[in-house]
């Protein structure tokens, strides 16, 4: 089996025209956008558990967000964050563009600043925004996320680095072990049940368990 069933991929996920212009744009500007796979996964993820509110950290030009709210339930919603106006500016736009407005509510600015802000539960988290920070973000979220609620972080194994033995080039150094810190934090955490998954650039996905701090 060659994996192409009259001529197409079966392994790569279909996407309409919107999503092709969307990685196109990434690619041209360097935008680090989630790999399709991750998008199927996500909304194969979001269908199986029907979150009624989604949060995104790292919204981008949208990409990832408009994979995840096609996924969405009728009467769910998904709050995404970004600090970087133009890109801020470019994913409403696409919000527009993929008839997503009334299910998506973009914020502008720091997730640090803006998390705390943000009332409510949230029993899907979406983490893809700066890597030295994913810690940050957990630690912000966690006491809005119910029990059975989920907690994905994309990048985790930053292009192989994270599982490299050996010297790693100084300019990745302070990325890489806040990545490696925050698999260990997850798999350490009493209130997280969490696996990794070599899907993509590594997904690390934790599913919030009772815990004693509730
Ligand atoms: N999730 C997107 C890609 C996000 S790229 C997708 O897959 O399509 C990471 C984004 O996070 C960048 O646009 C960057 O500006 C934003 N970002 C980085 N640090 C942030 C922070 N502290 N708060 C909000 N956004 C942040
Ligand atoms: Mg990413």
């Amino acid at each position: 089996m060659d994996g192409n069933l009259s001529g197409k991929s079966i392994f790569i996920p279909q996407r309409d025209a919107l999503l092709l212009a969307l990685e196109e744009r990434a690619g041209k500007d360097y935008i680090p956008i989630i790999k399709a796979e991750v998008g199927q996964f996500l909304q194969l993820l979001i269908r199986a558990v029907k979150p009624r509110r989604i949060l995104e950290i790292g919204t981008a030009i949208g990409y990832s967000t408009i994979w995840m709210a096609r996924a969405l339930a009728e009467e769910a919603e998904l709050v995404t964050i970004e600090k970087d106006e133009d890109m801020y500016l470019a994913a409403r736009e696409n919000f527009q563009v993929a008839g997503l407005g009334e299910k998506i509510r973009p914020k502008f600015g720091d997730a640090l600043e803006v998390l705390p802000l943000l009332g409510g539960e949230f029993d899907f988290v979406f983490i893809d925004a700066a890597k030295g920070q994913y810690l940050n973000y957990l630690e912000l979220v966690l006491d809005q996320v119910p029990g059975g609620g989920l907690i994905i972080a994309d990048n985790v194994l930053y292009r192989g680095y994270v599982r490299k033995s050996g010297r790693i080039a100084h300019k990745r150094r302070t990325m890489v072990r806040a990545l490696q810190e925050y698999i260990e934090v997850i798999q350490e955490h009493p209130c997280l049940d969490s696996m990794i998954l070599p899907l993509g650039d590594g997904l690390a996905l934790s599913v919030k368990k009772s815990c004693p701090e509730d």
